[in-house]
């Protein structure tokens, strides 16, 4: 395993951050900077780790409320990745107005994430996955040579993302969540991969490709 990983879970939606760096590497990408960007930046500090890179799965307000605090504390400010389909509900505070939430969204995207992109943490190979469903634009970072991948929203062990949000926001077009096309995502850009692939997910604990085959209740046919 090259791939160093650390999980933090953080803010209001109990969100899980991951601060990723390849091994003896000093330069670090954040995936998910939910909340406490302080936080994130004392445990980069902690490992003499430099955060290069913010990726976001996708723009829920849980997903990057620390994306700011990483940026203000960072020189230069890392940029922000995200699918161009999920920037709407980015500019629109990522759906944190419904639930009273004020936040500094911190710097606007700049990397504009593509299905089969491959991004590098140090020489460590990241694809990135288009899973749209929870969400218009999410998407997934896979780690071929390490069989993990980050999965957003998108599946968590024994359950799978939500697809009730109100479509109210942003004059009805937000945030896209349906509950048909998630299914199809999980189908075609997870339960492919091999069933020993771990699974780090957005909230909540890991789990593996073939645990969620055989035993996810929302996969079952
Ligand atoms: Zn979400
Ligand atoms: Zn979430």
């Amino acid at each position: 395993m090259n791939l160093q990983v650390v999980t933090m879970t953080l803010g209001p939606a109990e969100t899980n951050t991951y601060l990723v760096a390849a091994a003896g590497s000093q330069k670090a990408v954040v995936i998910d900077p939910s909340w406490d960007g302080h936080l994130i930046l004392d445990e980069a500090k902690k490992r003499n780790w430099r955060i290069t890179n913010i990726w976001l799965t996708h723009a829920h307000f849980d997903h990057f409320g620390g994306s700011a605090a990483v940026a203000d504390g960072t020189s230069p400010p890392p940029p922000v990745a995200l699918h161009s389909e999920d920037y709407p509900l980015w500019r629109a505070n990522g759906g944190g107005d419904s639930y009273g939430l004020k936040f500094d969204p911190g710097p606007e995207p700049t990397i504009d994430l593509a299905h089969g992109q491959t991004l590098y943490v140090g020489d460590i190979e990241f694809q990135v996955r288009f899973a749209p469903g929870h969400t218009r634009g999410h998407v997934m970072f896979y780690v071929p040579s390490d069989k993990l991948m980050f999965v957003g929203d998108v599946i968590f062990q024994m359950s799978i993302g939500r697809t009730d949000f109100p479509n109210d926001a942003g004059g009805g077009q937000l945030p896209g969540s349906n509950h048909n096309t998630l299914i199809e995502s999980i189908h075609r850009e997870v339960l492919g991969l091999p069933d020993e692939t771990r699974l780090l997910p957005g909230h909540g604990p890991a789990t593996t490709v073939g645990d969620e085959r055989r035993f996810n209740p929302f996969l079952q046919e």
